[in-house]
């Protein structure tokens, strides 16, 4: 119960405590592939970034080099590394800073570099086909528990970061509702980021908060309501979170019949975020 709302939520975050959420899901083929498949492995993105760490608890599973290219970090990281970045280093994971101009051209290199076969290159926060597999099994884990409760019908709420997670999900469940939101830049800028995966389910949904968010930011609500889901027994992420549930709750007249709210983990990102909010002095509304 939340705000005298009843909800289902899926607790992906519980999977793994370094693989967890949707980046378990979206690197599942990868965890089912032979080790010797591959030797290194390639991916880029934010210094923090949740991806990040699930690709390196899955290099040290499987002995596969992993390195991560992002851009310059501020001294006080390098020399004191905390949060996801501490763990995916001790991890074995190898860092390769560039400076933000150069970030780009970099990041286009490792995509056409002639890599041997046994090398693999991943997108930023996991957006490629690859993730599909996973994703249907998480929509079959959904399927199966509706039959189980006999629910004709469903309303599923995931955040969108890329919007991989949502789109495979709308598209394994076509008789479910799939409801996302906008984490980074506009609903228009996700669609797109959608599109380059096939068309869009006519099943997804796309809400929005009335007030404007900037990713990776902070706000008094944003915690506010992170500690108020706790109280209520459950942690969730701080970054994409906070703002899926108020879409969620400024929406939910739209939505007939029960709520599922697939926890997409990310809570181990926590700890640097709550640092960020106590340093700004940004406290709840
Ligand atoms: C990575 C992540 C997302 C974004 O998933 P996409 O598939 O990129 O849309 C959402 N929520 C959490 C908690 C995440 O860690």
């Amino acid at each position: 119960m939340f705000r005298g709302i009843s909800f289902y939520i899926k607790r992906d975050d519980l999977i793994d405590p370094l693989l967890s959420g949707n980046k378990y899901r979206k690197l599942y083929a990868l965890i089912n592939t032979a080790p010797d498949t591959f030797t290194d492995i390639i991916s880029y993105g934010g210094v923090q970034s949740n991806a990040m760490l699930s690709i390196a608890a899955l290099c040290h599973q499987k002995e596969w080099k992993f390195n991560y290219t992002t851009k310059t970090l501020p001294d006080h990281l390098r020399n004191n590394p905390t949060g996801n970045l501490k763990k995916a280093l001790e991890l074995g994971m190898y860092l390769n800073e560039v400076s933000p101009i150069d970030y780009q051209d970099a990041v286009n290199a490792l995509n056409t570099q002639n890599s041997t076969p046994k090398t693999l290159v991943i997108p930023q926060g996991g957006a490629d086909p690859l993730a599909q597999q996973g994703v249907n099994v998480l929509a079959d884990e959904i399927k199966n528990w509706m039959a189980e409760n006999s629910l004709e019908s469903l309303n599923v709420i995931t955040p969108s970061g890329t919007g991989t997670t949502a789109y495979y999900l709308a598209q394994a469940l076509p008789n479910v509702d799939v409801y996302t939101t906008a984490l980074v830049g506009t609903t228009e800028y996700l669609k797109q980021q959608m599109l380059l995966l096939g068309k869009l389910p006519e099943n997804l949904h796309f809400i929005q908060t009335q007030k404007k968010y900037r990713f990776g930011h902070l706000y008094p609500e944003y915690l506010a309501i992170q500690k108020e889901l706790e109280r209520g027994g459950i942690v969730f992420d701080l970054l994409y979170a906070p703002k899926t549930w108020l879409a969620l709750l400024e929406n939910i007249p739209l939505m007939t019949g029960p709520v599922l709210y697939v926890h997409s983990g990310g809570v181990s990102g926590n700890e640097t975020m709550l640092e960020r909010y106590r340093y700004l002095r940004v406290d709840c509304l």
